[in-house]
């Protein structure tokens, strides 16, 4: 019978050779691997073998081309009954691998987060996916059950590795299955800088229709950013990047204007705030008290998504490595009711504000990761906006490479001669 034959079973599933390649990072210890968290054997998959790019062990100051990372045999050593395996298919490679790929991790890592794959086997507590399905491994699980989630910020949660815990099984509660006719290297950029981007415009703090956006930084997550102002109805949405290149996607994409920081200079703030005078600037008419650098003018939304460089690009160079100047820019530009929000990461140094604004004024600030995005909720619908086009994927996932060749791509995204990269897995 068919149906008998397209069946997946667990059995044929067991007998195929290669597996996995994680989703999120993993930790190794000794010669074994050891997912994310302690986990409950059940023997089954213990003894898999699969191929995963591997850092460990760097001395301070290292490169990415002098760093020990390099792709590994690993044997599977457990799934608990939370667990799935899945077969990756694609990867993206964010500039947080960039810092990672030179990282001295003891125990040792499996690099890569934002994943797409298919399910090949569940534990028998999973009740969410099931072997053949294709799932979005997103970079931030979480548990929805800890304080954190229930109150809106699953990306957050409380069990993150980063909130002092060990690593978490990640199958259970971040494996959207979604429908979608796009390729996994396209779904790949949903995992991490995709979500991130949209986050920033449909999250915490969503644009509202005939709005002026600003957004400094046109990586992929700021170009993520960028189409979901357009997707909102922003009318006005400049982009800020000292890249050509970015400049040009950002304007092929949605964004309205595209301004060079380097050739802005510190005059940069003004321009903007100049750009955003209401077509009236009658207070009584619908229209705002305009003044040159006055407060009350600017962008109603301000997304910031530059951060620090960890080494120095070989594409055009920024006004300020350290990542500090875009976060103070973006809250002078801000106008005074406005939203100011930050997802960029790696900056060295403070950033200072006028204290009485900070104390007793209006603006917003809603920082970091993904902006309110709860995976589960939000991966199919932002899988359904790349199947009818409204979020163009593909630009953001300018070069991919197999995974032996891991190292060349982690090399484009520090050099940010691509705006986002992705590993493929054969
Ligand atoms: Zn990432
Ligand atoms: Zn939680």
């Amino acid at each position: 019978m068919k149906s008998k034959t397209t069946k997946v079973s667990r059995r044929n599933v067991l007998k195929k050779a290669a597996v996995v390649g994680g989703g999120a990072a993993a930790t190794l210890l000794g010669g074994g691997v050891q997912a994310q968290a302690p986990s409950i054997l059940t023997g089954t998959q213990a003894g898999r073998r699969f191929r995963a790019f591997v850092v460990f062990d760097n001395a301070p100051d290292t490169t990415i081309q002098a760093s020990k990372a390099s792709v590994e045999q690993v044997t599977m050593s457990a799934l608990d009954e939370n667990r799935v395996v899945v077969r990756t298919e694609a990867c993206q490679v964010c500039y947080t691998i960039v810092g990672q790929a030179v990282a001295n991790y003891n125990p040792a890592r499996i690099l890569g987060h934002g994943a797409v794959g298919v399910v090949e086997v569940v534990g028998s507590k999973v009740r969410r996916v099931q072997p053949g399905d294709r799932v979005i491994v997103a970079n931030t699980p979480y548990c929805g059950q800890c304080y954190t989630c229930l109150r809106g910020r699953p990306d957050r949660c409380q069990m993150l590795p980063g909130a002092g815990n060990p690593m978490l099984p990640i199958g259970r509660l971040s494996m959207p299955v979604f429908t979608s006719n796009a390729t996994p290297v396209d779904l790949s950029m949903l995992g991490c800088v995709g979500a991130c981007g949209l986050g920033t415009a449909l999250g915490v703090a969503p644009v509202e229709p005939a709005s002026d956006v600003v957004v400094l930084g046109c990586g992929p997550v700021g170009l993520s950013a960028v189409q979901g102002a357009r997707i909102k109805g922003a009318s006005q949405i400049i982009a800020i990047d000292p890249i050509r290149a970015r400049r040009e996607v950002a304007l092929r994409i949605g964004a309205t204007i595209a301004l060079d920081p380097n050739v802005e200079g510190m005059n940069l703030v003004a321009k903007v705030k100049d750009l955003c005078k209401f077509p009236t600037d009658r207070k009584f008419a619908g229209g705002r008290d305009w003044a040159p650098n006055g407060n009350n003018i600017g962008p109603d939304y301000v997304i910031e998504a530059v951060g620090g460089d960890r080494f120095p690009p070989r594409a055009e160079v920024g006004p300020d490595p350290t990542g500090i100047l875009p976060l103070q820019q973006a809250w002078q530009m801000c106008s005074s009711a406005g939203h100011v929000t930050t997802v960029s990461v790696g900056q060295r140094g403070n950033f200072t504000v006028p204290a009485g604004q900070w104390s007793n004024g209006a603006k917003n600030h809603h920082p970091g990761n993904m902006n309110g995005v709860s995976t589960l909720r939000d991966m199919q619908r932002f899988a359904r906006l790349v199947d009818t086009g409204q979020f163009n994927a593909r630009a953001l996932a300018t070069a991919t490479y197999p995974l032996d060749r891991a190292r060349e791509a982690i090399q484009a995204v520090s050099d940010r001669t691509t705006v986002g990269a992705v590993i493929t897995f054969a």
